[in-house]
């Protein structure tokens, strides 16, 4: 049977399909660049596992208490040699993304400190850990005070602005890599490694820590390879590679690390406790496949961003800039072409597909939500997803995809959706 035509049973047509396809030719030296990453990201992690000497034993858990439980602690080391870290905490313990960020701010700095973000508007979430909008147990609420610093106009860095902001009270500044679901450029870790000379030179006792979230093995080298003392996310992201049912992880300086074991747990315990359950074959598992996974999902987003590009839509990258992170956005200025996006993401998943995502007044947004995720991991957000608030400019986030197979297919319906609404008129 000829590809067009299973297309054309999933409600693609074959203008559609056709017009993708030759998209797809012009990215392929660019795809070719991406294996080549994932192949030294690949070779990384096995190495990484080799020397912490990954045994058949570390698949299995513990309960209880988990003392001594050798897959957690060698897991741990597997994640200090990817990173090029002392240390680091990786637990099912640590709930999410927002979670681990919140645990690394919480444990290293104390009443009296100061938190600075050189890079303007952290993560929405974090607005309320840090206390930017009031919120029970922030951080302001045990007297830690935040300076941020916007970047400049055309995204660089406002190095005068920094050096201004940074007093004797500055612990700990935090740079968050992927724009997450602003407008702003995500950094380079290059990017990242100037930002943290600088403010070493100034300080050298500043902590910088990295919120990693959607960026780890999308280059070869990692934030902590260029100076940053913490690097931190969410295993329903890239590293846990799609396997990974729960879990955040925190790598770095063994100082820092410590720190932030002792306040998981309790003071004396720190990681000596926190029983692993059955994840750790997941984690283990998840981390091998991550390279090409994240591979998988960046390709995904070039070919998203040249398929709506081409038919004369807006999109953040754009089709041919260099990528730092794995998400996509593209803008419709229509609330209906958001909801046609999602709706077609939403159709195309292994789970949940028969479910049409609509417009919903979601906790903590201030318009209605949609959002599209049949996964196999509730949530997770480095399988094939999309969201995007009802608002101007109409803009939705998309990301993930476990293999690009899916993801293409996501996205052919996706366009065939925002098609059918009437917003694409004719394909060259
Ligand atoms: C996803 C994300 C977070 C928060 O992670 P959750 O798992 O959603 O809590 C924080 N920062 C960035 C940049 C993210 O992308």
């Amino acid at each position: 049977m000829k590809t067009e035509n299973i297309y054309r049973s999933f409600g693609i047509e074959d203008s559609t399909f056709f017009y993708a396809n030759q998209i797809l030719d012009e990215l392929k030296e660019r795809f070719l660049k991406i294996d080549e990453i994932a192949e030294i990201n690949q070779l990384k992690v096995i190495k990484a596992m080799q020397d912490a000497r990954v045994s058949e034993a570390c698949l299995l858990g513990t309960s209880g208490y988990g003392y001594s439980d050798i897959g957690r602690d060698t897991l741990e080391k597997v994640y200090a040699n990817i990173f090029h870290t002392e240390d680091a905490l990786v637990r099912p313990q640590i709930t999410c993304g927002t979670h681990a960020l919140a645990l690394a701010l919480m444990s290293n700095l104390r009443p009296g400190d100061e938190l600075l973000s050189p890079v303007g508007k952290p993560y929405d979430t974090l607005e309320e850990v840090i206390g930017i909008r009031e919120s029970k147990g922030s951080l302001k609420e045990y007297g830690i005070s935040y300076r941020q610093v916007e970047l400049l106009e055309n995204g660089d860095f406002d190095f005068e602005g920094i050096k201004n902001a940074i007093n004797e009270r500055t612990k700990l500044v935090t740079i968050q890599r992927s724009k997450g679901y602003q407008t702003r450029k995500t950094l380079s870790v290059e990017k990242i490694g100037e930002l943290i000379a600088f403010v070493k030179k100034i300080r050298p006792d500043i902590i910088c820590m990295v919120d990693n979230c959607y960026g780890e093995f999308v280059q070869t080298i990692e934030p902590s390879d260029v100076g940053a003392d913490m690097v931190v996310g969410s295993l329903i992201k890239n590293p846990g590679g799609g396997l990974a049912p729960i879990g955040g992880y925190i790598a770095g300086k063994k100082e820092c690390v410590e720190n932030a074991a002792f306040r998981l747990t309790s003071p004396g315990l720190g990681k000596e406790v926190g029983a692993s359950l059955g994840v750790l074959k997941d984690f283990y598992q998840g981390l091998f496949l991550a390279p090409t996974v994240t591979a998988n999902a960046l390709k995904g987003a070039i070919f998203a961003s040249a398929c709506f590009e081409k038919a004369g839509f807006s999109v953040i990258p754009d089709s041919k800039e260099e990528r730092f992170d794995i998400i996509q956005a593209v803008t419709f200025h229509k609330k209906e072409g958001v909801i046609a996006f999602c709706q077609g993401i939403q159709a195309a998943a292994p789970v949940d597909s028969f479910v049409e995502p609509q417009p919903w007044d979601m906790p903590g947004y201030d318009s209605q939500v949609i959002m599209a995720a049949g996964a196999f991991v509730s949530g997770s957000s480095i399988e094939l997803s999309a969201d995007g608030p009802i608002k101007p400019p109409y803009a939705v986030y998309f990301q993930g995809g476990l293999t690009f197979e899916h993801a293409k297919f996501g996205i052919l319906k996706a366009f065939q959706a925002v098609k059918n609404a009437g917003l694409i008129k004719e394909l060259s």
